[in-house]
């Protein structure tokens, strides 16, 4: 099919319509056809993204690779309801959508017009075939100041590495959000040979590769109980990392043939099996950028209270410095052994996403909003793994981008937004930052608070020596946790935010309990976190 009429179809079937009868597709009966759960996202004060997914016969991934499939028809219609009460008694809104083969046969519906800052419940149907009651919410009003915002912040869910237990515990938080800073999926096949980690789980896929490989990815990931209840519980604003295509991707480069063409599938299967609206197709094709990217860098306001700018450090980024093209990165780099790292010219935003955040951040020191969040993919501070003078990087996080790092903490100090918090993933490991106005200069004063959230499935392979190590060379480094899985909590409020690190007693047990492994405030006015 032709990219532009793929987005065509999906602008279209994303409208939420009452579609006549006459276009009704005949229901299919007796299946379950709803077997990937639901999810909502994207809160406005007015709306939000509604997402199913049909599916029928086995769940790929828990059969094996060659079983013949009972593919379902080219259009499927699909009701959905939204309602004031859980039992459906005061329906506020309801239409049909279309769920067709070419977008994997899933479900959006960009829903209007509703009251702001309240709590709405939903579901999908077809044939006799009806999801489970969810729940999702509205944003509150722009102008008022809520007097709070609760949400957790996680990432980094390998299946066979961990069970989700940290979703099952998320239900208990009361959040008004989740936040998915990347890597929902791994692209991988299993390992041939016993991994270094205890396999939580197994699964019969192929590296994924075509477009038919990702969705069926992100199907069997969102069998998950676990996960489908924390989609159920409240919106998900969603950004990705480089696995949802290929571990350490940069931009259009990666290794392998055809690299251009396996980013286009893995990026149309995200789009396909997130809540997203629909112009992150059309505004991807637009042209910021590259060729048929997916717009998911974007601000989502709460009131005067928030506002996230959501960025995207893997579609546009130059690749790491010193990476022979074509082949992996370099775990580390030094300034002394590759020149290129400095080059001010390389970036992992994309210049366009650059002058994008840049005038964000003058908009929020403009607007007065209380709180600027900076959510984005990885670490964005400073770590040298060596004791000064010595240094050397990660390639592939901030740490890799020195002078795109540095015109971005430039922006902050010059337009000076009443609060900045970064936030991150990636590097499986918890870490509490104080953002320093230079990297370079540990006497430059704090500008802004970091917290990078640790996996809530994945394995780290660093010691806990090693990273306590890496915080004692660091001093603007506050906690540095490599051992635990779990999640982040943060709460917001106009005078504070306190961000709670929970952990799992055992990522390998689907049961397991969870704890608090610290706790850090930020106080309004006062940047950098501050142990409770
Ligand atoms: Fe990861
Ligand atoms: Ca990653």
């Amino acid at each position: 099919m032709q990219r532009r009429e793929l987005i065509r179809l999906a602008a279209a079937t994303a409208a939420a319509t009452t579609l006549p009868r006459w276009a009704w597709s005949d229901p299919l009966t007796q299946r379950e056809l709803f077997p990937l759960g639901v999810a909502s996202g994207a809160p406005t004060p007015d709306g939000f993204v509604l997402w199913t997914r049909l599916l029928d016969g086995p769940v790929p991934g828990t059969v094996p690779a060659d079983t013949p499939r009972t593919p379902l028809p080219s259009a499927l219609t699909v009701g959905w309801e939204v309602a004031e009460d859980e039992g459906f008694q005061n329906i506020v809104c309801s239409g049909q959508a279309q769920a067709l083969a070419a977008l994997g046969h899933a479900v959006h519906v960009e829903v209007a017009g509703l009251q702001p800052d309240h709590w709405y419940f939903y579901r999908f149907m077809h044939g006799d075939s009806v999801t489970q009651v969810a729940r999702t919410r509205t944003a509150p009003a722009p102008g008022t100041l809520p007097s709070r915002l609760r949400f957790a912040f996680v990432s980094c869910q390998r299946w066979e590495q961990g069970h989700y237990a940290g979703y099952r515990h998320m239900l208990d938080e009361e959040l008004d959000l989740v936040l998915f800073l990347g890597d929902y999926i791994y692209e991988y096949a299993m390992p041939k040979t016993p991994p270094s980690y205890t396999l939580a789980r197994t699964h019969t896929l192929v590296a994924a590769k075509t477009l038919g490989d990702y969705r069926d990815r992100y199907a069997l990931y969102r069998t998950d109980a676990q996960l489908q209840a924390a989609h159920r519980a409240c919106p998900w604003l969603v950004s990705w990392d480089d696995h949802e295509v290929q571990d350490d991707y940069a931009g259009l480069g990666g290794t392998g043939s055809a690299f251009p063409a396996r980013r286009a599938a893995a990026y149309q299967a995200f789009y396909e099996n997130m809540p997203l609206r629909a112009t992150a197709l059309t505004q991807g094709l637009a042209g910021l950028g590259t060729q048929d990217g997916v717009r998911i860098h974007d601000r989502h306001a709460w009131g005067q209270l928030l506002r996230f700018h959501m960025l995207d450090t893997r579609q546009f980024r130059d690749r790491q410095a010193c990476r022979v093209p074509g082949q992996a990165a370099p775990g580390t780099v030094t300034p002394q052994g590759c020149a290129e790292l400095l080059d001010p010219a390389r970036s992992i935003l994309g210049a366009d996403q650059e002058a994008w955040v840049e005038q964000g951040l003058a908009q929020d020191a403009a607007s007065g909003v209380r709180w600027t969040a900076l959510a984005q993919q990885t670490i964005f501070s400073r770590r040298n793994y060596q004791p000064l003078p010595a240094e050397s990087y990660h390639s592939s996080t901030w740490d890799g981008y020195p002078a795109c790092r540095q015109r971005l903490l430039d922006a902050v100090g010059d337009a000076a937004p009443r609060n900045t918090v970064f936030l991150g993933g990636d590097i499986h490991q918890n870490y509490v930052c104080k953002v320093l106005a230079d990297f370079a200069n540990p006497q430059s004063p704090v500008i802004a608070s970091e917290f990078c959230g640790t996996s809530i499935a994945s394995a780290s392979s660093v010691a806990q020596t090693r990273a306590q190590e890496i915080a004692d060379n660091n001093p603007h480094i506050l906690l540095a946790r490599s051992d635990r899985r779990g999640y982040a909590v943060a709460e917001v409020t106009p005078q504070q935010w306190t961000t709670t690190l929970r952990v799992l007693d055992d990522v390998i047990q689907p049961g397991s309990g969870i704890s608090t492994l610290a706790s850090f405030v930020v106080q309004d006015g006062v940047p950098g976190p501050q142990p409770v």
